[in-house]
């Protein structure tokens, strides 16, 4: 049943109740317009499998995004007796996003987070009663787990948000060996035939950093999310030889990521904070807010490190589950897209069943 992110993207929350254990696949924020929303617990409670947050038995966060991780912090307020499994990076990613929310209740938070999380490696095994948890490298960022149970003959496999290619600072997903019965995927692209990594907004915002640098123009450039800033800095690094310039988040971002072994400043990086900058070059930072100089071109465009429309069919046809379960999944708005049903429906090798989840809506196999 989703809680949240069913057929859109926020509050990504999954509850999947397998014998007498009441599970949640990530636990996730929303954003509308700004304000933050929570996954959809009243209607949860308001069904017969659940009467209170306290029975929920095990919590695993597939990775650090808001959208699948923001919610535990006030969960654990309510349940602090669930075992909730993230990999050690998503634990250090989600501290780091805690750590930067000053005010509230934010030090009891992350004080509940470090004494409730058993942080988890890639390719351990758990047991918990009834049945087995095992955690695979799902690619997207840095620590991101999909998430094996086995229960009896039965092979359930949550993805979270995962790709099949390599990411700045990832490479591709690992995919468990054997059947999959059910597959509960997050499918971004799932709806979207359309759409092509190659031509997303990835490589157009490195092509049109690299034309600006090009013409002795500087940049200024927004990231929204977590890591974006990070990947964005990977790849200008690889590719221009511009002095790079970023805030104090994604500095310290880094350096988490440094002491995890994972490479990413070099020397022409600096601190937003020095004094004199040299022209022309890029600005990196989180803050919106970014003070009006002509020199600076600005960019806000969001990029993608999710699967594209192909790679999704692939992943699929590889699990080949009986069935899937697709969520984080919004409609596509252009009319002539197809989605992921429609192109297989057309493959003979394919067994797979579909069902495009809807926030509140149980399902039973
Ligand atoms: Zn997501
Ligand atoms: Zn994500």
């Amino acid at each position: 049943m989703p809680l949240g992110g069913g057929q859109s993207i926020g509050a990504s929350c999954y509850f999947l109740k397998l014998g007498n254990s009441n599970i949640l696949l990530d636990c996730g924020v929303g954003f509308q317009q700004g304000v933050p929303f929570a996954p959809n617990f009243h209607a949860l409670l308001s069904t017969p499998y659940l009467q209170s947050l306290a029975q929920i038995s095990q919590v695993f966060i597939s990775h650090a995004h808001l959208d699948h991780a923001g919610y535990l912090p006030d969960f654990l307020l309510q349940n602090q007796s669930a075992a909730v499994c993230m990999t050690d990076m998503t634990f250090n990613l989600i501290d780091h996003q805690l750590s930067n929310f000053q005010q509230g209740d934010y030090s009891v938070k992350r004080q509940l987070l470090g004494s409730v999380v058993t942080r988890v490696s890639y390719a351990q095994q758990i047991p918990f009663g009834k049945f087995r948890a095992t955690f695979y490298q799902a690619g997207h960022i840095p620590g991101a787990m999909m998430t094996l149970l086995e229960c009896r003959n039965r092979r359930i496999l949550y993805t979270g948000d995962y790709s099949i290619a390599d990411t700045p600072f990832t490479s591709g997903c690992r995919i468990p060996e054997g059947d999959i019965d059910l597959l509960i995927l997050c499918g971004l692209h799932a709806r979207h035939s359309s759409y092509r990594r190659s031509r997303g907004k990835l490589p157009y915002i490195i092509q049109k950093i690299k034309r600006l640098i090009k013409e002795k123009r500087s940049v200024f450039y927004h990231a929204r999310q977590l890591s974006k800033g990070l990947e964005l800095i990977a790849l200008l690094n690889a590719s221009l030889d511009v002095p790079i310039y970023f805030d104090d988040f994604i500095l310290r971002l880094s350096e988490r990521l440094e002491t995890q072994f994972i490479p990413v400043r070099r020397e022409n990086n600096y601190p937003l904070s020095v004094e004199h900058k040299k022209f022309p070059n890029v600005v990196i930072s989180r803050d919106p807010r970014f003070p009006f100089d002509p020199r600076y071109e600005r960019l806000d465009e969001d990029f993608s490190l999710h699967d594209d429309f192909n790679d999704t069919v692939e992943f699929v046809k590889r699990v080949n589950p009986k069935t899937a379960i697709v969520v984080h999944s919004p409609p596509s708005l252009d009319p002539f897209d197809s989605t992921i049903e429609q192109t297989l429906m057309n493959d003979a090798d394919c067994r797979t069943q579909f069902v495009f989840a809807n926030d509140g809506d149980s399902y039973v196999f």
